[in-house]
């Protein structure tokens, strides 16, 4: 749950200091500045709660450049929730009305926004109206080429014999830019006996709590909680959308496709083999977070010849970081630039990836690069293994 100006203050008192997150941090990395690192925020953030500092635009830039990855959280010897402390901090100090919000805000929301917008974008892909719409605006560089878009079943019922039932979360950019790691999952799902129900579903909230906008977040985590059938296990197929659901949905069991995947009866279905290394990227939500990375390299192995191997560097954030990408694009850049020297320096023409937000930018740099590597999501994988072609 969302802290409080008091309860913000106590969590703060909890960091002593010691220092130990600093290395792990991307941003203090980068700028070797004290107000760029998990201790040095911490310090501010409880500082403009009590009144000592003031809240002013260079408080704002030093949180403002801050990913959320949460490496430091996951390394703390003290378990200081940074990820509920930076998100309180952006509520309670540094609310945000930009016109980049306000204009995705709607679209973000609501899933009949989501497919206009699919169709759109599609149309304009098969049109070849997309080139004069990347020169007008050089930020739709980053879309992916999508494939036709699907309006979405209920219920896709799992093949015999049946093992079990799950809810499917879409989230709000893979319903937009990645259809085709939801219609994976649901094959790969039935195949394994899953019955796969879709029940009407909001954005998870975590562009919203990012930008601080806590009311929004907050109602979007209330038409989640009434959405969803606590019986059965929500699964998300985008760490992004898995952390944020796990920290604020804490009635359901949230887990990521991967891990529910790898403990699935395989015995009935035949994986083909795949000679090409496969290279994987941690997201750091899957990482720090929903603590879920060991089940892609184990999920990925299940296929005959796989050579599954971590992509160098993986510890540190690929810059992307759900809005962190349009909003802080310098920053963004240099740690995509790492991640790119990482995935030429291993020859990768195969790399996996667990969100979207990841996928996108990363595979946006490669095509800046002329890279020919392509970026999939683990499911996706295993889905083509399995002989999906098309739903
Ligand atoms: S590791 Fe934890 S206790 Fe130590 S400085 Fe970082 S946040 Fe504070
Ligand atoms: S969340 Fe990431 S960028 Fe922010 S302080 Fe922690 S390690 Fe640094």
């Amino acid at each position: 749950m969302a802290l409080t100006l008091e309860s913000l203050v106590t969590e703060a008192d909890r960091c002593v200091a010691c220092g130990l997150c600093l290395p792990h941090c991307p941003t203090y990395r980068k700028t070797g500045s004290e107000a760029d690192s998990p201790r040095g925020r911490i310090q501010l953030m409880r500082a403009v709660s009590q009144n000592i500092l003031p809240n002013n635009d260079r408080f704002k830039e030093h949180i403002d450049l801050c990913l959320s990855c949460r490496s430091c959280e996951s390394v703390c010897p003290n378990n200081v929730n940074y990820g509920a402390l930076v998100d309180a901090t952006r509520a309670l100090h540094l609310p945000k009305n930009t016109l980049w919000y306000r204009l995705t805000k709607p679209l973000i929301r609501h899933k009949s926004l989501q497919y206009l917008a699919g169709w759109l974008i599609w149309l304009s892909q098969c049109t070849k109206l997309d080139a004069l719409l990347k020169r007008a605006i050089p930020l739709t560089n980053t879309l992916p080429v999508l494939d036709r878009p699907v309006t979405w079943k209920t219920f896709y019922p799992a093949h015999s014999p049946h093992k079990g039932s799950i809810n499917l979360f879409l989230g709000c950019a893979s319903n937009t830019f990645d259809q085709q790691t939801l219609k994976a999952s649901i094959y790969v799902l039935n195949q394994l006996g899953i019955d796969v129900y879709i029940p009407s579903q909001s954005c998870c909230g975590s562009i919203a709590r990012q930008m601080g906008d806590q009311a929004e977040a907050e109602e979007l985590r209330q038409i989640n909680q009434a959405a969803f059938d606590k019986k059965r296990p929500l699964i998300t197929i985008a760490s992004g959308c898995g952390a944020g659901l796990q920290d604020y949905l804490l009635t359901h069991s949230v887990q990521d496709i991967s891990t529910f995947l790898l403990a699935c009866d395989w015995t009935n279905v035949t994986i083909q083999p795949l000679a090409t290394p496969i290279f994987v990227q941690d997201p750091c939500t899957l990482r720090n977070v929903q603590k879920g990375q060991q089940a892609v390299y184990q999920l990925l192995k299940k296929i005959p010849q796989a050579q599954v191997q971590p992509l160098p560097g993986n510890a540190q954030c690929c810059g992307g970081a759900g809005a962190y990408m349009l909003t802080q694009t310098t920053m963004a850049s240099r740690l995509l630039a790492d991640k790119l020297d990482a995935i030429t320096s291993t020859g990768a023409v195969l790399l996996a990836s667990a969100n979207i937000g990841c996928s996108l930018h990363i595979a946006q740099g490669l095509r800046a690069q002329h890279k020919q590597v392509e970026v999939l999501h683990p499911v996706n994988i295993m889905a083509k293994q399995l002989g999906y072609i098309t739903l």
